[in-house]
């Protein structure tokens, strides 16, 4: 079981990360993490460093995003996790968070494996686009072997032939990595999909082969999002999706978070 503030991730528990892509406005980050801790999110995400595919596109706020985090955390309650891109802002983000996302694009920053496995946060590494489970599996290595032990896997879908899809979700791994590792594995069903009506049923599908939660986006108005706006619930989607989650939740054994 590894804890993001108080809140445990494994074990019995199934675990409901919750928050925009980015951190836009104070309003915007506040506004959606009040939506989501009333409707029963346990941790809030969002992204102060974004990866993003054009250099034209909204990079994030970078520090002054991880203190509209640390400021709404506070004020919610909700321990935050949020990405960090490049050993120098390891630091700066090691301290303001609760714990530190390496997405997808830098799973195999080896470097950046390294200046994390030596902060005492706990580490939320994403699958790699095209990387395959062993690769997964050998980044965390890369945070243990630096003598972190708090790692949390995500499987957040990978490339395929299948273009109708932003990704292909791959819910083999959650069972493969749970057989394979004692690693808490969580599934982000918004950039598995990459399509707000596929978060829900996909959403169930994690928690019944075995998930300990989950990774998902919620904007206040995703319509206006300047990122992911088209696979972010909106908060009354959200709202429907943990009432949808309680019954398979309770169905696996597991307790929500
Ligand atoms: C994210 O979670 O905001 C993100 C950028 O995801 P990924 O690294 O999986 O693309
Ligand atoms: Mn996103």
């Amino acid at each position: 079981v590894v804890k993001i503030g108080k809140v445990p991730i494994g074990g019995r528990a199934f675990t409901v990360i919750a928050g925009p892509c980015a951190v836009e406005t104070r309003d915007q980050t506040r506004n959606t993490a009040e939506a989501v801790k009333a409707a029963g999110a346990a941790a809030l995400r969002a992204g102060a460093y974004k990866p993003r595919t054009s250099p034209y596109g909204f990079q994030g706020h970078g520090r002054e995003g991880l203190a509209i985090l640390k400021e709404v955390s506070e004020e919610t309650g909700l321990p935050f996790v949020t990405e960090v891109m490049d050993t120098a802002d390891v630091d700066a983000v090691a301290q303001a968070a609760d714990a530190i996302q390496i997405g997808a694009r830098n799973m195999q920053n080896f470097a950046l494996l390294r200046a994390v496995g030596q902060t005492n946060k706990p580490v939320l590494l994403k699958r790699g686009l095209s990387a395959k489970i062993e690769e997964l599996l050998l980044a965390a290595e890369y945070l243990l072997a630096a003598g972190n032990e708090q790692v949390i896997l995500c499987e957040r879908g990978i490339r395929t032939f299948e273009t109708a899809t932003r990704n292909t979700l791959d819910l083999n791994a959650v069972p493969y990595i749970k057989q394979k590792t004692h690693l808490p594995v969580l599934v982000d069903p918004s950039h598995g999909t990459g399509i707000r009506d596929l978060v829900i049923p996909m959403s169930l599908a994690a928690a019944a082969c075995g998930a300990d939660g989950l990774l998902v986006e919620v904007h206040e108005d995703p319509a206006v999002a300047l990122s992911d706006g088209a696979q972010s619930l909106y908060p009354q989607g959200f709202r429907n999706l943990m009432n949808s989650l309680r019954p398979v939740v309770e169905a696996v054994g597991r307790q929500m978070a």
